[in-house]
């Protein structure tokens, strides 16, 4: 039988990297290997952890002696025995995962210490406050991973003991102060657990190993890897480290660095230092750290060998890194490299840097920024270095985050808003008499209402940040609060909100503006040289249009003729038009819509300067354009409004169904069109390429005669005008019957979001915050399928849409319009169907480059040509 290992030393080279060492043990191993100073130590393997856990929680045979023969090596090279009374090794024991888990699993440090052994080390140190201050934390920390003691009783008795000594910090307590303070925790310790706190070291370690292992199960790490979708059968690697001392006095200190500013990518000195602490304390906010450049007047030697150690890490991993360090009397070691997380600015700055630096190529430049995360760098978003706890969570419902007073109506809001404040509107949900108030506030919240409700919808058109759907929200309108998960705000209370995830956090989190750069444009220009798809917008307006075209656009793909029809003035003609008895009554309204949409059109046409654009003919139902009914107060308006009602109007009567039943309503748009393409070209001498397109199509038939209207109205309005005519795909059917279908069409635009609702039977509206968020907390779903393409489901229907419309049509134009299209993995999906184009919103033109020519460079084998440069 071929022996496991489970086990390797830091400066063992081994077969296996992040997946078997897990992320915080690979870096170690690595770091030690070139020579970075690290303490001493070994890994335990996620073999071990997987194993353990399909024992039914045993640790496998032999791991315990495997265990022993590396504390054995360890002591060789620490000189120092694990368990010695008089001069201890202590060592720490981490938990490190293959994929990143911020304090979701445990570590313990200054493990090994017992009642004598700390005497020991108080003698062998010369320093008892030192020894004293390790054995407590080890009892607080061992107490709380290993035995599941909560820890507020520990950190309340730090408290009340610091107040009895009148005392502000920690450090301020004497040797005599913690030995108290241990007897007060050994106590704890026995009640809770009903035994001794263990003083044998080997025991110490045995449960303590078990506990990280246990600790992958737990359940906060199974919803946390549920949210982030990590699986479950990982399981984490658990490190040992001979422990290096931050807390032996002003000469020795713990800090955490960048080696760029996570939310620049300027180079510098990024990083906090806290002289004289240990572990976490930096992090945990015990005391006010000091800013890292402080530390090269106080300890210049350990300072200066941090510089040099940041650049080699840089330059091994060719990649900003996240360090964690400590000083030990002047000496420095590392205890934690990663990738460092960053904003998109950073990343992006920081790419484009390294290629100048000649640290990496271009290519490796383009891969390594996440497309999804481009999002943030046209919106706020948290500051990356600020620690915050998550309130609730709601629906990632419009990008960007924003802090502000809470205010709870929209008058409050258009008050304070005008008044200067930042405000967060929080309300069960708004609807359009809110929208004074939506205008002046920073950000929206709502309890109720999905990724189309209002709030989203009207959030993401005025580009502000919106979580929406938060269950976790109530709102007492007389008393003028909210609680929030089971804290109680009131108004003017401040709130954080991140659209971009959904997050509510209560207080103020810093915030790091938007940073529009010529860094981007640089990286994504080197992107276009590779990628096959082009990138067009959805847009509605000319200035839309013209945003778009800032972003890289290269035309538009979706740009819908109904918001044309709400706007203000024209409302009241456009139910006039519905409202008309007969065809003739249409057509006299029709006639005053005309010149206003050819008006549009010309608007858009001109600020596409000869690009493609799309225009889909009039798609949702009537009842839209009408008010609801219990608003509504003229007798004839209720009475059609209720013969207008449908059961399910996204089933009903809309898209193509209508232009066929009201053919003049179609006609005038068409007009409209080809008289703005005429008018522009004359202008401006230049043709615009007109596509026009028709929606919800099944049936070739309804194709066929819609293609009939467009062609004859064309004809009679301007024959020499050049335009495409085609149709969306968004049902079953028409990707199934495309061959039928795209004998009529000259190119076909996949419009997923309709296409997902019908292929799925999802109402989007009764998914989104409903039985969809069921099915993602449950695993039953991984995705969102309105947020990433269902690329099995929905995926194989557009793929036999391509193969049929091809076989009839090889030159078939072919494009996306629905909002995956800006989403990158899906992006990837359409490079890989072979599409002509994927159209977004303006501000996602840039992610869908990017992931444009992610794709490309992945299909060319880009890690191979990456690896020969
Ligand atoms: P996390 O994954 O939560 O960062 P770590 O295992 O990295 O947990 O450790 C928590 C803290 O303890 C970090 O600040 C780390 O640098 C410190 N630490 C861990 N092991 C040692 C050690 N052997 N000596 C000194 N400090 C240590
Ligand atoms: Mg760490
Ligand atoms: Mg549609």
């Amino acid at each position: 039988m071929a022996s496991t290992r489970f086990v390797y030393d830091f400066d063992e080279p081994s077969a296996g990297g992040r997946e078997l060492l897990g992320g915080k043990g690979a870096g170690l191993a690595e770091m030690t290997q070139m020579g970075v100073p690290v303490p001493a130590g070994f890994t335990i393997t996620t073999d071990a952890c997987r194993a353990y856990m399909s024992n039914g929680k045993t640790l496998p045979d032999g791991l315990g002696e495997e265990i022993e023969r590396h504390v054995s090596a360890l002591q060789e090279k620490a000189g120092k025995r694990f368990g010695d009374a008089n001069d201890p090794l202590l060592v720490s024991v981490r938990s490190g995962a293959a994929v990143s888990m911020p304090g979701m699993m445990d570590t313990i440090l200054n493990l090994g210490l017992n009642d004598e052994a700390v005497q020991g080390l108080a003698g062998t140190t010369g320093n008892e406050r030192f020894a004293n201050d390790s054995y407590r934390r080890l009892i607080q920390m061992y107490g709380e991973v290993v035995d599941g003691i909560d820890g507020h009783g520990f950190e309340q008795e730090l408290t009340d003991l610091k107040r009895a000594r009148g005392v502000a910090q920690d450090v301020d307590l004497t040797a005599d102060d913690l030995a108290d303070l241990i007897e007060t925790y050994k106590a704890i310790y026995n009640e809770e657990t009903g035994r001794d706190f263990p003083q044998d070291a080997r025991e110490q370690l045995t449960r303590a190993v078990r506990a990280v292992f246990d600790s992958w199960d737990s359940p906060r790490a199974q919803v946390y890897r549920r949210t982030y979708g990590i699986p479950d059968d990982l399981g984490t690697a658990v490190n040992v480290v001979q422990m290096v001392f931050g807390n032996k006095g002003d000469e020795s200190g713990t800090g955490v660095a960048f080696t760029r500013d996570p939310s620049t990518g300027e180079q510098g000195l990024y990083g906090e230092f806290l002289p004289n602490a240990q572990g976490e304390d930096v992090v945990a906010g015990i005391r006010t750290p000091a800013p890292l450049a402080e530390m090269r007047g106080k300890l210049p030697h350990a300072f200066e060998q941090l510089l040099e150690t940041m650049r080699r890490l840089e330059e091994h991993y060719r990649d900003m890194q996240d360090i964690e360090f400590t000083v030990e009397d002047q000496e420095l070691y590392l205890l934690q490299t990663r990738s460092a997380k960053r904003t998109a600015a950073a990343a992006v700055k920081a790419a484009v840097d390294m290629v100048d630096e000649g640290l990496i190529s271009r290519e490796d430049a383009i891969a390594r920024i996440d497309p999804a995360q481009l999002d943030q760098l046209l919106h706020p978003m948290l500051d990356p270095t600020a620690h915050w706890e998550v309130a609730a969570k709601g629906l990632n419902a419009s990008p960007g985050a924003a802090s502000g007073k809470i205010v709870l109506d929209a008058d409050t809001a258009e008050l304070r808003g005008k008044a200067g404040e930042s405000v967060i509107l929080v309300r069960w949900e708004t609807t359009p008499d809110d929208i004074h108030g939506l205008i002046q506030a920073a950000g929206i919240l709502t309890a109720h209402g999905g990724m189309t409700s209002h709030a989203a919808v009207v959030a993401r058109g005025m580009g502000k940040p919106c979580v929406a759907g938060c269950d976790a929200l109530s709102i007492d309108i007389s008393a003028r609060t909210i609680t929030l998960g089971g804290q109680t705000l009131s108004e003017g209370d401040v709130l954080t909100i991140d659209g971009g995830t959904g997050a509510v956090i209560v207080g103020e989190v810093p915030l790091v503006a938007p940073q529009v750069n010529d860094d981007l444009e640089t990286v994504l220009g080197w992107g276009d040289e590779h990628r096959r798809l082009r990138v067009r917008a959805n847009a509605d307006t000319p200035e839309d249009a013209a945003k778009a075209r800032e972003f890289g656009a290269e035309g538009i793909g979706l740009c819908r003729t109904e918001h044309m029809f709400m706007a203000e003035e024209r409302l009241p003609v456009v139910r006039e038009m519905i409202m008309a008895d007969g065809e003739e009554g249409r057509r006299k309204a029709l006639d005053k819509l005309l010149p206003m949409q050819q008006g549009d059109f010309e608007a858009i046409f001109e600020a596409m300067a000869g690009l493609p654009v799309t225009i889909r003919l009039l798609d949702p139902p009537l009842h839209e354009f009408l008010p609801s009914l219990e608003q509504a107060t003229d007798e004839r308006m209720r009475r059609r409004i209720k013969q207008l009602q449908e059961a399910n109007p996204m089933l009903g009567t809309r898209g193509c169904r209508l232009g066929l039943q009201w053919p003049e309503v179609y006609e005038m748009q068409v007009r409209a069109v080809i008289r703005a393409a005429r008018a522009v070209e004359e202008r401006t001498g230049e043709a615009p390429l007109v596509e026009i397109m028709h929606p919800l199509v099944a049936f070739e038939e309804e194709l066929r005669r819609l293609r009939e209207l467009t062609v004859h109205v064309a004809e009679q309005e301007a024959p020499e005008v050049e335009y495409l005519c085609g149709t969306m795909i968004e049902l079953p059917r028409a990707c199934v019957r495309a061959d039928e279908i795209a004998a009529q069409a000259d190119f076909f635009s996949f419009g997923t979001n309709d296409l997902t609702q019908t292929a799925l039977g999802f109402s989007r509206d009764d998914a989104e915050g409903k039985f969809l968020t069921y099915y993602l907390e449950e695993g039953v779903l991984k995705k969102n399928p309105f947020e990433t393409l269902d690329v099995s489901g929905v995926g194989d229907l557009m793929r036999i849409a391509v193969e049929r419309g091809r076989a009839t049509k090889p030159h078939l134009k072919l494009g996306i319009c629905g909002e995956h299209g800006g989403e990158p993995k899906s992006v990837a999906f359409c490079h890989e169907l072979g599409l002509d184009y994927v159209s977004c919103s303006p501000y996602r033109v840039p992610l869908a480059r990017l992931a444009a020519a992610q794709a490309a460079l992945a299909e060319r084998g880009a890690a191979e040509y990456a690896a020969s440069h």
